[in-house]
């Protein structure tokens, strides 16, 4: 791959518009071109930058709805309108468009709010994550493959979380581990990203429907929590805060 057309794609990589096979090379390009590693490294900081520092204001529920069906339209027109030129800039431009309008209102709604009790939750998943770091029981059942892993909980939990390996994405599964969090057995799932570590808890949630990502920080570590099918999942990490809500984003797909 050469670096233009790398270029072209970074930012469809980090906002995880690619299919796989297109991810991994460019990420096998980015291994080897310290530019366009570089390249990638501004547009995750300039992410970080404005998601941190762009002023938040509250979005009522009407215009909520409004952006959502703004999103959808535009992402239906984009599938229509696929041209060979130019459909790579449009995605990409839309995608940092999209993001932006997100970080800006639905800012605090997205990242900062969450049902009741979520805070304390969170302060549990960190000394969780923390905990699993220290005792070196990170992993009960070692192993990349999601077809042993996910069989591991069965018997050992009420629930069956849903277990993917993002290797080829660079979030490659090491294993998993039972926890104990929210008064409740937990499935702890383990990845690696570079030299973080990721902890993924998953367990029942009470709420009928699934629910976006919402990302916290606290002191020093990155969350990143949703809900689907009718369980819950926080992801935990020291890993920066764009590429923990991609990992979520690829695992929640
Ligand atoms: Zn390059």
């Amino acid at each position: 791959m050469t670096c233009d057309a790398a270029r072209e794609l970074i930012s469809p990589l980090l906002d995880a518009e690619l299919d796989a096979a297109q991810a991994s090379e460019v990420e096998r390009h980015i291994q080897t071109c310290i530019a366009c590693a570089e390249l990638q490294f501004e547009y995750l900081q300039l992410r970080e930058r404005v998601r941190a520092d762009a002023p938040y204001y509250s979005a009522t529920e009407e215009l909520r709805a409004q952006i959502d069906r703004a999103l959808r339209q535009a992402a239906s027109a984009k599938e229509r309108r696929r041209a060979p030129w130019g459909w790579i800039a449009l995605a990409s431009a839309a995608g940092f468009a999209a993001a932006l309008v997100l970080a800006f209102l639905l800012g605090p709604k997205m990242f900062h709010s969450e049902q009741a009790g979520g805070d304390l939750i969170a302060q549990e998943v960190v000394s969780s994550h923390v905990r699993s770091l220290m005792a070196s029981h990170l992993i009960d059942v070692r192993s990349s493959d999601q077809h042993t892993v996910k069989p591991w909980f069965a018997g050992k939990l009420d629930f069956s979380p849903k277990v993917k390996d993002l290797g080829p994405q660079g979030y490659a599964l090491t294993g998993g581990r039972l926890d104990y969090l929210d008064g409740r057995p937990v499935a702890g799932l383990v990845f690696q990203r570079r030299q973080h570590v990721i902890n993924l808890f998953v367990w029942p949630s009470t709420a009928q429907s699934g629910s976006r990502l919402s990302t916290f920080a606290i002191t020093g570590f990155n969350i990143v929590h949703w809900s689907e099918a009718g369980l819950m999942y926080w992801a935990v990490s020291d890993l920066n805060a764009a590429e923990l809500r991609e990992f979520a984003q690829l695992y929640s797909e």
